[in-house]
Parts: structure tokens; C-alpha cells; sequence
């Protein structure tokens, strides 16, 4: 479903991306991990096109992604992102963040679109805060909308940036299982997170990448019991 293929990414002269292959079947869910600086958050961003790239191919579902233009937004659709800063919009009520996208973006009637928000709004345990604005809200309750948010454009994959990094502990679980469900209903995902008990329960394969690369790619028990470079096992024995 997605398929990155020979990426390089570079600030300058800096290389942040080194040749990235990555291949994602549909329903695949993938933790993206490594050191602070690694990458993870720009191969995430190269996914949608939020930074250019210098070579290789980037496409979902078989399109090719586009430099720029018209396509773009359309298949910009296709990858819903969750950030580590819940990014709401601060003066719109929670069931406004959730219908501008499709209403805008995609022109679905606002009925349609109130209505398939509120659906998503309760499934994120959250239906009822929709008149509220993201202020009121806890964290863990922010980032449930947006994931609400992301999953109202219909996403042909869902990429989370550290979803639960900026939460407060016991608001951390609410949001990763809900990321579990999601998981289970089928969703191809890719997620930067450092929550192990979600990698492993959750994840089909660990991505881990250092200094702009992919090091290992494997599966999660394997590499959380037997991670084979020095690299992973020195950032293990960091985290672990
Ligand atoms: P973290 O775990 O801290 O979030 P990361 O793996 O997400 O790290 P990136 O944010 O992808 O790392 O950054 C990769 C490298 O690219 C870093 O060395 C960073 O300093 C550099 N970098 C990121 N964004 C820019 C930018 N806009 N301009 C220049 N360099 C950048
Ligand atoms: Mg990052």
C-alpha cells in the first residue's frame, strides 16, 4: 500500500534520508524507532509530501505521490497524520475540527459531515465533547480528536508522530488503545513511538533507523529480545 523506494532526503548538504526502501503490505501496522535525530519524523513527513525529497519514489496504493499541484491534496487525503502537539484549531469546536477537512477539502455536505464526526467522535470515546473547544479538553482527549480528525478524511494509512510523547502518564493509555482498535479494524499504520508495550502488542514489524537509516527491519519480538546490530542494541539498552 505504501512503497518508498531508494529516498534521500537532505537539509542542505546534510543527508537526513539515506536510501530508504519501504515497502508496507495494507493492514500492516509498523513501528518506526530509533535514537533522537535518526529520521523518523522526516521519513513520516516525506510520506505526505510535507518536505520534498531529492531522489527515489514515493507512491500509496500504487500512485505515484506528486511533487506539488492539484493531485496533491487528494493524496494527501489518503495519509492521515497524528502529531506529538495535537494541532487543533484552538478557536473551532471539537466537531468543527472534525468536519472542516471533508467539508473543505473532500465536499462533503456539512450533515453528512457532522454526522460521520459525531460517529467518529464517540467511537474515540470523546462524542460528548463535540461542542467544546480543544481547550477544555484533557490531552489525552485533544489527541483522541485528532485522530478522529485524520480518520474523518478516510485515510488509506494513518502515520502517528509520537502520538503520546507530550501526555501526561495515565492519559497515555487512553490514547494508545485506541490505536489498538484501530490496528485491530485493519488499518495500515505507522507509528514513532517509544511505548514498547504498544510496539509489541500492537505492531506486526519494528523499523529501526539510525543516522538517516534503516538498520533493521524485523519483527517485534525478534527485535526487541534480539536486536542483531550494535546500533539497536545500544539504543535498548538505553530505553529498555
Ligand atoms: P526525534 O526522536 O528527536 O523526534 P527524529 O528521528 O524524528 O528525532 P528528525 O526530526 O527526522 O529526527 O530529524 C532528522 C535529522 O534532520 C536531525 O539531525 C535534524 O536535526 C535534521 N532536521 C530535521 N528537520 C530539519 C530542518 N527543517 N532543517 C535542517 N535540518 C533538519
Ligand atoms: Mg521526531
Amino acid at each position: 500500500l505504501v512503497s518508498i523506494s531508494g529516498v534521500d532526503k537532505y537539509y542542505g548538504d546534510f543527508a537526513a534520508l539515506k536510501q530508504i526502501d519501504l515497502h508496507i503490505p495494507a493492514g500492516q501496522v509498523v513501528i518506526l524507532i530509533g535514537p533522537s535525530g535518526s529520521g523518523k519524523s522526516t521519513l513520516c513527513r516525506t510520506i505526505n509530501r510535507l518536505e520534498t525529497i531529492q531522489s527515489g519514489q514515493i507512491s500509496i496504493d500504487g500512485k505515484p505521490l506528486p511533487a506539488e499541484g492539484k493531485g496533491l491534496a487528494a493524496l494527501r487525503a489518503d495519509v492521515g497524520m497524528v502529531f506529538q502537539s495535537f494541532n487543533l484549531f484552538a478557536h473551532k469546536t471539537i466537531l468543527e475540527n472534525v468536519t472542516l477537512g471533508p467539508i473543505k477539502v473532500k465536499g462533503v455536505k456539512k450533515a453528512e459531515a457532522e454526522a460521520e464526526a459525531r460517529r467518529l467522535l464517540d467511537r474515540v470515546g470523546v462524542g460528548a465533547q463535540a461542542d467544546k473547544l480543544p481547550a477544555q479538553l484533557s490531552g489525552g482527549q485533544q489527541q483522541r480528536v485528532a485522530i478522529a480528525r485524520a480518520l474523518a478524511m478516510k485515510p488509506k494509512v494513518m502515520l502517528f508522530d509520537e502520538p503520546t510523547s507530550a501526555l501526561d502518564p495515565e492519559m497515555v493509555k487512553e490514547v494508545l488503545d485506541v490505536m489498538v482498535e484501530l490496528a485491530k479494524g485493519g488499518m495500515t499504520m505507522i507509528v514513532v513511538t517509544h511505548e514498547m508495550g504498544f510496539a509489541r502488542t500492537a505492531g506486526d514489524r519494528v523499523v529501526f533507523m539510525s543516522d538517516g537509516e534503516i538498520v533493521e527491519d524485523t519483527d517485534p519480538e525478534s527485535f526487541f529480545t534480539n536486536p542483531r546490530s550494535a546500533r539497536a542494541q545500544d539504543f535498548l539498552s538505553k530505553i529498555l
